[in-house]
């Protein structure tokens, strides 16, 4: 490796790419002023698991691509559909209309829950998807006849988006408490995290505990409460926060018994990140709305589903117009997005993908094993293709950095990695093969050291 992002070659104004973008492009999740010292990677073409920026260097896409990509940049399979596609038609509205991406779209994911779930809903966001399933859940409570149920339960820790009902129900301090006044504040129970565990307990206990409070609050307040929202297995956003599948299966009691709806929010875990398809299949539980994103359309294109029980969607069914679900986005059911997602699911079903991927997994543990045993490391977790860790920084200007400096030391071995404050992560692709999973795993454990040992 010559240069880095962080040192970019001079250029010609007009092809300063970085210059530009700074100028132009207010960058998402970012405070713009950092970019005086923190790079920006110019990023010119993908190759399967890579990135290539302009000056020719590689990296490889460790968290694929903010976890929407499953099978590498520029799939050919996926690429030969969306060429197919763009050829026939690349979008019609989906009121008053319909096409067959869409359709069978629908109909493929309703199958993957043994047709549980089904009346695909459309839009472009994950947070948007999160906003229709609460806009849904309240509604049709409303139409039953229970309109005192306004109320929303979140997991502490949660994250669902950043649009403003959405971070109603999200509980990430940074994001939320600038907005605090704009904002409809859902109940926040115990998290499950299986860090959390005391003494003599394991994942389960802590699953248990954390149900314990959820009892109490729905005993207390189910009347008012419409539904509770949860990333199942994986609170990715909050660290890779992860906890026993127990914790969804006593959620779903808990759900029916005190007549509260279930909302999954799969954006960040569906799609086989976990090993299963969908996440609840570890619990062996459906929701009432399941929420899908990200890896749905291969990171291709902006998708989200919302998926629903029959008595949902009966809920709506009815002459009066106001008494339907009135909701919609411009680009609702793309067909482009669409067949980005048929093709994904194509891949899926034509390649083995979840056993392969557990195979691929144990490889990647095998190979980040070690540094279970670093002093400056603790919890190296893993749930399917998820692997995280948190370091151990005790100077607090140190753990500050920590994050900035792992990302700069990363693109210096070739890797794409964004730690979430002290918990590096890894979230690849699920083409990478024996090689490339050793490779990854000896440049993130160098990358670790790197970042420890500056300035120390
Ligand atoms: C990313 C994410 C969202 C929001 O999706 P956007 O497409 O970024 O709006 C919501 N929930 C979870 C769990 C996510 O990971």
């Amino acid at each position: 490796m010559s240069t880095t992002a962080s040192t970019p070659t001079p250029q010609p104004q007009s092809d300063d790419w970085i210059a530009r973008s700074l100028r132009a492009i207010w960058h998402p999740c970012t405070q713009m002023k950092h970019h005086e010292r923190l790079p920006l990677v110019p990023v010119s073409r993908g190759a399967g698991a890579w990135l290539y920026d302009r000056d020719g260097h590689r990296y490889l896409d460790a968290i694929s691509s903010w976890w929407v990509n499953l099978f590498g940049h520029a799939n050919p399979r996926i690429n030969a559909a969306l060429k197919d596609q763009l050829d026939t038609l690349e979008h019609a509205m989906l009121a008053g209309c319909t096409h067959e991406p869409a359709i069978e779209l629908a109909e493929r994911l309703s199958a993957l829950t043994q047709h549980t779930l089904g009346h695909a809903f459309f839009a472009s966001d994950g947070a948007s998807a999160v906003e229709i399933a609460l806009k849904m859940s309240f509604h049709s409570w409303r139409n039953r006849g229970f309109a005192d149920k306004q109320e929303f339960v979140c997991i502490a820790n949660s994250y669902h988006g950043e649009t403003i009902g959405a971070l109603g129900v999200t509980d990430v301090a940074l994001f939320k408490d600038a907005y605090d006044p704009l904002i409809r504040h859902a109940h926040v129970v115990q998290s499950p995290d299986a860090r959390l565990a005391q003494a003599g307990e394991n994942a389960t206990d802590v699953a248990r505990r954390a149900l314990d409070h959820v009892r109490a609050l729905l005993e207390s307040r189910n009347n008012r409460i419409a539904a509770l929202i949860v990333e199942p297995l994986v609170q990715c956003a909050a660290g890779m926060a992860m906890h026993d599948p127990s914790y969804i299966a006593g959620l779903r009691a808990l759900c029916d018994q005190y007549g509260v709806h279930l909302i999954a929010d799969e954006i960040a875990v569906g799609c086989g990140r976990t090993g299963t398809f969908f996440a609840c299949e570890q619990a062996g539980v459906w929701p009432d709305f399941l929420c899908l994103s990200k890896g749905i359309s291969g990171g291709y294109l902006p998708l989200s589903i919302v998926l629903s029980r029959d008595e949902i969607f009966a809920a709506f069914y009815h002459d009066e117009t106001a008494r339907g679900f009135l909701h919609s986005h411009s680009y609702t059911g793309n067909p482009l997005a669409c067949r980005a997602a048929l093709a994904t699911l194509d891949l899926f079903a034509s390649d083995d993908v979840l056993a392969q991927n557990a195979r691929k997994s144990a490889v990647l543990r095998a190979a980040l094993a070690p540094l279970a045993d670093h002093p400056q490391v603790r919890n190296l977790r893993q749930c399917g293709t998820i692997f995280a860790f948190d370091a151990v920084i005790t100077d607090a200007q140190r753990a500050a950095s920590f994050s900035r400096r792992f990302f700069e030391n990363a693109l210096q071995r070739e890797l794409l990695i964004r730690p979430i404050g002290t918990t590096v992560y890894l979230m690849p692709p699920y083409i990478l093969e024996d090689d490339d999973l050793a490779w990854l795993a000896a440049r993130t454990r160098e990358t670790f050291e790197a970042t420890l040992q500056e300035g120390a």
